[in-house]
């Protein structure tokens, strides 16, 4: 089957006629997209059929044999799943289509927890495409998560959708969509379109062809001031393309300035003030890090979607004398791991001295919801949260290094102050969405022994490294050592 364009291809359309067209005729990489999302997608779409049993899933992506599949289930009035639909050239697939007395329920089901502007575009394509193939469609609706929906367990899951009835929309917006069809189709005769990178390249998705079309930047594009973009405006406007080209006098705060005296001098710059807040702390001390993993459709009881619910802890305690002692948690049970994370974390965490992590709302917000979940543990659990200690407010105000190119990230720090810890040296878990897929693949009942064993590893060597890079970095902020020293180059 040839000549057809997908709903998705048109929706490509509609956020840039050059996405579309690098997509179909072009010979460009496309960024590979998260794969987070698409599970999360996955996730609800099993859910949503779960609500509505007793249809027949057309489970086939070819085109033939889908359209095939969907008129046999049609003829026979079943609920369908994924039905296949082709009206004038443009293909389009219904997540949940429900026989009602007369005529068909029409349910798109998404991921988001709210309705979007580009829902209505989908629905009123959806809706195009069946009545054109003679889908006498009673309704047209968008299902998206109830993000304050709560599990009560048992495999019951009504609730967790909102239901948003887009008929009017859809009546509005499908006059139109012959028109986005028509112009579509003139996009992929003619030669690439000359479109710039702009807002539309992250919106409603982000597009996976920025590195094909952005123009060449500078080895230190303007960008990287924090919180500045009408002063880079302004410059831009005067030529300067390039941090190192500002005249100091453009900068008036003192972060932009320490930026770019860094930049400009190639090297690190550090205040003593890092150093003197540090060496105020008490001993022990804590370097805290936490994993967590989300699910669209919650898995336990008592979560919600999307909640972060944490599944490993690593600390580091250091002592007066610099004695460091190493303590860990993961839970790759499957089951719920709140409790047991809670109950070995004040048990590490003893009663007193500071508690250092790096972007405190994430650690503070999900012990304040332990303490919620697990009400005997949250007399502990809240004191614990009174002793964090943030170091990355810390590192922002003191501290830069040009190779951080504007970010104070963890993964952007550690390399330009302990190299040999940098992460792009850990296998199969570098950052925080590789640690939830692999716990993920991990609770996944076929996956062999030695493949989680060796996730296992990788997620207790991954989090690790996240409190030994903290205490690195304290120690490193205490003693005012120059990373130069350490080897990283800018
Ligand atoms: S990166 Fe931006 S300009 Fe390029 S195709 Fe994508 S949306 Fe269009």
């Amino acid at each position: 089957m040839a000549d057809y364009l997908t709903k998705t291809q048109l929706l490509h359309w509609r956020q840039c006629p050059r996405r579309l067209w690098l997509e179909v005729r072009g010979r460009v990489p496309a960024q590979a997209g998260a794969a987070l999302p698409l599970l999360h997608g996955r996730q609800v779409g099993e859910a949503a059929r779960g609500l509505f049993p007793g249809g027949r899933l057309v489970d086939t992506a070819a085109p033939e044999a889908a359209l095939a599949r969907t008129r046999a289930a049609l003829a026979a009035g079943e609920p369908l799943y994924e039905a296949a639909f082709l009206h004038e050239g443009l293909l389009a697939r219904a997540d949940l289509l429900l026989p009602q007395a007369e005529g068909w329920r029409l349910v798109e089901v998404k991921a988001a927890t709210g309705l979007k502007p580009e829902h209505a575009e989908e629905c009123a394509i959806q809706a195009w495409v069946l009545a054109g193939c003679g889908i006498a469609l009673k309704s047209a609706e968008l299902a998206h998560v109830d993000g304050k929906y709560v599990y009560p367990g048992g495999a019951d899951y009504t609730g967790l959708l909102q239901y948003r009835d887009l008929r009017a929309d859809a009546a509005r917006l499908a006059p139109l969509v012959p028109q986005w069809l028509a112009g579509a189709r003139a996009t992929l005769t003619a030669d690439e379109p000359d479109i710039t990178v702009g807002p539309q390249c992250g919106k409603p998705s982000p597009c996976p062809y920025r590195a094909h079309c952005a123009p060449p930047r500078p080895d230190y594009p303007l960008s990287i001031l924090p919180h500045a973009e009408k002063l880079a405006k302004q410059l831009a406007a005067q030529g300067i393309a390039d941090l190192r080209d500002v005249p100091e006098a453009a900068l008036t705060k003192p972060m932009h300035r320490r930026i770019w005296q860094a930049t400009r001098e190639g090297r690190a710059v550090l205040d003593g003030d890092a150093g003197e807040r540090l060496r105020q702390l008490a001993w022990p001390r804590h370097y805290l890090d936490f994993e967590a993993v989300q699910f669209a459709v919650p898995r336990w009881a008592g979560t919600r979607p999307y909640q972060f619910v944490p599944f490993q802890w690593s600390c580091h305690r250091e002592a007066a004398d610099g004695d460091l002692e190493h303590l860990e948690f993961l839970d790759l049970g499957g089951g719920d791991p709140r409790r047991a994370f809670a109950e070995a974390l004040l048990a590490a965490a003893g009663e007193a001295g500071p508690v250092l992590v790096y972007y405190k709302p994430f650690e503070q917000g999900r012990i304040h919801e332990l303490a919620e979940d697990f009400p005997d543990l949250g007399a502990g659990l809240r004191a614990l949260g009174q002793r964090l200690v943030d170091l990355l407010p810390i590192a922002q105000r003191h501290y830069y290094h040009p190779a951080m190119k504007g970010s104070w990230s963890l993964k952007a720090v550690l390399p330009t102050i302990a190299p040999d810890l940098a992460y792009a040296r850990l296998e199969q878990v570098r950052d925080g969405g590789d640690a939830q897929l692999a716990y993920l693949e991990c609770v996944t009942p076929d996956t062999p022994p030695e493949r989680r064993a060796t996730l296992a590893r990788a997620l207790l060597t991954y989090c690790g490294r996240d409190t030994l890079a903290l205490v690195r970095l304290a120690r490193h902020f205490q003693t005012g050592a120059t990373p130069e020293a350490s080897g990283m180059a800018p």
